[in-house]
């Protein structure tokens, strides 16, 4: 083979290789020890905090976490396949684990689990593992009654872990709750259409409630996937201070 063959397969196959793996983990120093984030796909997460393992949304089956300790708390954020999916929640080791959960969620969700879910409404909150969690709405515009995201289904969330606040939105609009957080230090926005929002009305919504970090997730979309080196840009042309992380929340687990 010649060298330049072997180059141009070695590059192909590494990119390849690049693309498909799963993040590393990002890691945060807390008053209260370390913070590690793990994007894992789409709209979901793992989170480690004081030793504590949260999960968000677990979707993509049992093979999205191989390697990841097991929860010890899970958020749900909505009845859609890709938030609420039972089928890998069956296959996750989650005996007793607390899963909060809005209402909507707990009404869908089968008898096994009933007794270890915390059901939360817009506004409401609980602190559970040294974790205070609040119910932030999620909710598409204009507010309607047949939308995807219908206002006061579902819960985005805030949560506050050794004086870190970190923002998961759900699926959302750039709502005027999303706009009038205060002092979050890490975001996760969603932005596809035509579930949630465009780019440009994520990049807006940040831009006014200036999270120090932001991850755009939950950007798979129809046709494609969200451009989020445009958001990127759009959010530092306006404000350098916000930093964008970009990750690639659609490994494959094959
Ligand atoms: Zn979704």
């Amino acid at each position: 083979m010649s060298k330049k063959i072997f180059c141009t397969l070695f590059c192909a196959f590494s990119a390849l290789f690049i693309f498909s793996q799963r993040p590393e983990a990002d890691n945060f120093k807390t008053k209260k020890g370390d913070l590690t984030i793990q994007p894992i796909l789409h709209g979901t997460l793992v989170m480690q905090f004081n030793e504590k393992i949260i999960y968000v949304d677990p979707y993509g089956g049992a093979k999205a976490f191989k390697g990841m300790a097991k929860p010890d708390l899970i958020l749900i954020t909505d009845i859609h396949g890709d938030h609420l999916n039972e089928g890998t929640l069956d296959a996750l080791e989650i005996n007793d684990t607390p899963i909060i959960v809005p209402q909507a969620v707990a009404d869908k969700m089968s008898e096994k689990y009933q007794s270890q879910l915390h059901i939360l409404a817009n506004g409401d909150d609980k602190k559970l593992l040294g974790i205070h969690i609040k119910a932030i709405p999620m909710y598409n515009l204009p507010i309607a009654d047949d939308a995807k995201h219908v206002k006061g289904r579902g819960n985005g969330y805030l949560l506050q872990m050794g004086r870190k606040n970190v923002y998961i939105s759900g699926d959302t609009a750039g709502i005027e709750e999303m706009r009038n957080l205060k002092d979050v230090d890490i975001a996760f926005v969603c932005m596809n259409l035509p579930y949630t929002m465009d780019v440009k009305e994520a990049a807006s919504a940040v831009l006014e409630f200036k999270p120090g970090i932001v991850y755009p997730y939950h950007y798979r979309g129809n046709p494609d996937m969200s451009d989020t080196e445009v958001f990127k840009t759009l959010v530092n042309d306006e404000n350098t201070d916000i930093e964008v992380r970009l990750r690639n929340w659609y490994p494959s687990y094959d």
